[in-house]
């Protein structure tokens, strides 16, 4: 996956410089902007919600060149690539800030400073609930995500409230998708998901059993692209090696991201839609839960 925005040449008079003059009198500075995401939704939907809009990007950038000033260019360009990667859709970002009318002393064209920051891989949490107050403690547990030191979460999704399957007689559950960018490997992550389980008495006797709190990782990395993780450990599989059969993964991660794909086997056309794979499940146990302002 290597779609691209390219913006180029955008201008503004900033006061960026080691030297008072610099800072006093400013100058010209151009800068470029490199955005990779996956544009495909926008092609196929023709929504602007599904891009970034790049007048935006154009006016994020005027405000950092005119706005405080930085001694040097490397730091300019540090906050705009922060900027950019705020916008969840995009993978990874290269801004070059030129600064053709730097006091080098000596005739010469332009300077330039080139940087490449990407986002973290993307990760999909599965959250599950079916004992104690059920909506309250799925609510914690997205507050402790989102305040999860390395974790960014991108969007939540309804809740649903799902007749168990398999393992013993227990209650309904509650069931939601978590999404999100993080810096934290896979195995850091999961030990994550397992203290916030244990904070919310999660215990561990039965297979499958009632729960207060069950957080599985379902997906590390974009299936297809280079930060993709596929693992047969049995300590963590990846991806989720059940997610693609179960409806109250499925239909909760769709309403929050209806062009997701999902890893079904280990080709290239393994990776699958996961709107049409829920076509083909049974979701008569799966119906809408409470609304998370509610709880
Ligand atoms: P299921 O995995 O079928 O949803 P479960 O969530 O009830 O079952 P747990 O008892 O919560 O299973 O977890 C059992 C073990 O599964 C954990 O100790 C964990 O190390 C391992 N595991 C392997 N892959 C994953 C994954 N992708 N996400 C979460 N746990 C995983
Ligand atoms: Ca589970
Ligand atoms: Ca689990």
């Amino acid at each position: 996956m290597s779609d691209q925005i390219v913006l180029k040449g955008v201008s503004a008079r900033g006061f960026h410089g080691v030297l008072e003059a610099e800072k006093r009198d400013g100058q010209p500075f151009v800068v470029d902007v490199h955005l990779t995401l996956d544009l495909s939704r926008a092609g196929r939907t023709d929504d602007l919600a599904a891009t970034v809009n790049y007048a935006e990007v154009a006016s994020a950038v005027v405000a950092r060149i005119t706005g405080p000033s930085f001694d040097l260019i490397e730091r300019l360009a540090e906050v705009i690539a922060d900027d950019v990667l705020g916008y969840p859709l995009v993978d990874a970002v290269e801004v070059v800030v030129h600064k053709p009318e730097a006091p080098v002393g000596h005739p010469f064209t332009d300077v330039e400073v080139r940087i490449r920051r990407s986002n973290g891989p993307r990760a999909v949490i599965a959250l599950g609930s079916n004992l104690g107050d059920r909506g309250r403690t799925l609510s914690l547990a997205v507050d402790a995500l989102r305040a999860l030191p390395g974790f960014t979460l991108t969007s939540v999704s309804p809740i649903v409230e799902t007749d168990p399957v398999g393992g013993p007689e227990q209650p309904p559950y509650l069931n939601a998708v978590v999404l999100g960018r993080t810096t934290l490997d896979p195995a850091e992550l999961l030990e994550a998901l397992h203290r916030i389980e244990a904070a919310h008495g999660r215990t561990r006797e039965v297979r499958w059993g009632a729960r207060t709190l069950d957080l599985d990782l379902i997906q590390f990395g974009a299936p297809g692209s280079g930060q993709e993780v596929v693992s047969d450990d049995e300590r963590l599989t990846l991806p989720h090696p059940r997610a693609a059969e179960r409806a109250f993964v499925l239909l909760p991660w769709v309403r929050a991201e209806p062009e997701a794909r999902v890893r079904v086997g280990p080709g290239e056309n393994d990776i699958r839609p996961i709107a049409e794979l829920l076509d083909r499940l049974d979701r008569s146990g799966v119906r809408p839960g409470p609304e998370w302002g509610q709880l």
